[in-house]
């Protein structure tokens, strides 16, 4: 099936040049991107269709002056496509495009300027890998790298499979929400796949799925799924909750039990980073651990896996829920390994969005978070 690509709001026909007009300004500041497939999950006569609202702009998005790099990606490329912070990890970015753009991606101004890692920097990443045996794990992103050509994707991973130190090898990927029939489609790469996976015994290839909504568990998407796991990759869900898409305890608990249904793991359900556009499309943090709870109370004992979690610069923090006027936290990783599992819990303040909103951190106590 032919997927086309739409680059600009104001290629889709299903919006009125009224709208787009008034978009402008956050489409000159956000980039954009959707397909046939995405678009016709949309209710287009439903201005609060959560799908149409993972993808359109919104003029709130210029609401806020948060920073576009809260992460401070830049500063950890340490070659061309690998970005390291600390400890047996990497983010490999192999394509710098998706095939939709989420209007929450923490990347989103980092992104979507069309650029793919070449031949000649996968061959450094080799030897970067090399000298640093201690690197154990590569978490391949983007951007999309589902969207890649078979080819390109079978010599990125048989690179990664090369280096005996990696272990561990995980594509983050929504491509079975924003276009399965990449999938469908392609018998060379579930081949491709099913090659990998028995190349090396214990170098298990692990997907990151990214539903974030019922709406996207289409009949399609179960068969993308069912046709991967036949390779042999482990599949995993990371769900972020978002306002107006999934925060609300039904539907993120359809999640969870779509997504357990399919046989994927759910791993990680998140809050938004606080990055540039994304105050509007978060809630205060003490009702997103509310939600997340009440969901989780909804699925079987085996579909409530995801932790909820906020991603730090240098490492992961578990929200574990609010008890006694107090809200408790476990960092789940970090750069201070002797820190890692370590339990504490602020002062509860209901109208923080951010961990940066709560006092403690404020004062400056809590400087390895
Ligand atoms: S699929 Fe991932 S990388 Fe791409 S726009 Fe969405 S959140 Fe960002």
């Amino acid at each position: 099936m032919k997927v086309q690509y739409f680059n600009k709001v104001g290629e889709l026909k299903q919006i009125d040049p009224a709208t787009i007009a008034a978009l402008d300004p956050v489409s000159a500041t956000f980039s954009f991107r959707t397909n046939s497939y995405y678009n016709s999950l949309i209710n287009w006569d439903d201005p609060e269709d959560p799908v149409r609202k993972l993808i359109m702009p919104d003029l709130q998005e210029l609401n806020d002056d948060l920073a576009s790099d809260s992460l401070n990606e830049i500063k950890y490329y340490d070659i061309p496509g690998i970005q390291y912070k600390y400890g047996d990890q990497i983010n490999l970015l192999v394509t710098s495009t998706c095939a939709a753009i989420c209007r929450y991606c923490f990347r989103k101004n980092l992104l979507h300027h069309g650029s793919t890692i070449t031949a000649t920097e996968m061959s450094k990443v080799r030897e970067w890998l090399e000298a640093h045996p201690d690197v154990k794990s590569v978490v391949v992103t983007g951007g999309e790298p589902l969207i890649l050509s078979t080819s390109q994707l079978n010599s990125i991973l048989t690179t990664l499979q090369e280096v005996e130190s990696v272990e561990h090898v995980r594509i983050s990927a929504k491509i079975c929400s924003f276009n399965p029939y990449r999938i469908l489609d392609d018998p060379g790469l579930l081949e491709m796949f099913r090659e990998r996976c028995q190349a090396r015994l214990g170098n298990t290839i692990w997907i990151g799925n990214h539903f974030s909504h019922p709406k996207e568990i289409t009949d399609l998407s179960r068969e993308a799924v069912r046709l991967l796991k036949a390779t042999g990759v482990g599949m995993l869900n990371n769900v972020p909750i978002v306002r107006g898409i999934n925060a609300d305890p039904d539907i993120l608990a359809s999640v969870f039990s779509g997504v357990y249904e399919m046989g994927i793991s759910n791993y990680y359900a998140c809050v938004l980073t606080e990055t540039e556009g994304n105050k509007a499309l978060t809630l205060p943090l003490e009702e997103i651990s509310r939600i997340y709870l009440a969901a989780r109370k909804k699925v079987p004992g085996s579909a409530k896996t995801a932790r909820l979690t906020i991603k730090r610069e240098r490492g992961n923090v578990s929200v574990l829920g609010v008890s006694e006027g107090r809200i408790y936290f476990e960092l789940i990783h970090s750069e201070y390994k002797d820190r890692e599992g370590k339990i504490f819990s602020f002062k509860s303040n209901p109208d923080a969005y951010f961990l940066e909103d709560y006092d403690e951190v404020k004062e400056g106590a809590y400087d390895w978070l």
